[in-house]
């Protein structure tokens, strides 16, 4: 007598759409649509756990903890970077590394901080081992998480820290050079470039730079606040 892969699941009391479930998406997998439709209608307090459980890419296998995002669900000002490094991925906040103490002091010179009136989130929601550059299928899966979380804060402004996030956002392949310097729109929202903050440690001449897009950032804040 022989069985079918779905005679031993059911003999171990599962159904074939639980090993459907838990199987994280395949490469070249198309994201299946009633995915992207139950994520677009979550409520700000499902959203966290939501990420917490997520396997829609391989990425869920190597995290120790997925980042949802840090900071005030009504913040004016939502801060996009690329992906959970290593302290980040332990702690399960992001730029909470070397990054991101830069990151907290451009906040400061703002006259803002990450716990008032600013959220900060990832494009990736879980690091990519040995922090490589996102695949295009990671960005996809994770996509509908940083599109509902944009929808649900509906912040006055973002700036996207570099290049992953720029590129996303702005459906756009060009450099940050190119970018940076006038305000973008995603989805209706004024968006400001400026460069990674782990770039700008490595790149100090570039502070100057990236000190002039907060300020663009800043003015484009005010201005919608008087309208
Ligand atoms: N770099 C990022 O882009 N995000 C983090 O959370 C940390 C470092």
């Amino acid at each position: 007598m022989t069985f079918s892969r779905d005679d031993v699941l059911a003999e171990l009391g599962l159904s074939p759409q639980w090993r459907l479930r838990m199987r994280p998406a395949a490469a070249g997998a198309s994201m299946p649509d009633n995915r992207i439709a139950r994520i677009a209608t979550l409520a700000w307090t499902e959203l966290a756990p939501d990420i917490d459980a997520c396997t829609a890419c391989g990425l869920c296998r190597t995290r120790n903890r997925a980042v949802p995002g840090v900071g005030d669900a009504a913040a004016e000002w939502l801060f996009i970077g690329e992906a959970p490094g290593a302290e980040e991925d332990a702690r399960g906040e992001p730029f909470v590394g070397q990054a991101g103490r830069l990151l907290d002091n451009m906040l400061a010179a703002l006259g803002i901080a990450r716990e008032r009136n600013v959220f900060i989130a990832n494009v990736l929601k879980c690091r990519p081992p040995n922090n490589r550059t996102p695949e295009p299928l990671e960005v996809d899966a994770c996509r509908p998480y940083l599109e509902r979380q944009v929808a649900l804060i509906a912040p006055k402004l973002i700036v996207a820290l570099g290049r992953s996030a720029a590129s996303l956002l702005l459906d756009s392949d060009s450099s940050i050079a190119s970018l940076r310097g006038r305000v973008h729109r995603y989805r209706g929202i004024p968006l400001v470039v400026t460069y990674h903050p782990a770039y700008l440690l490595r790149n100090l001449p570039d502070k100057a730079k990236a000190w002039e897009d907060l300020l663009l950032a800043r003015a484009t804040v005010a201005k919608s606040a008087a309208l």
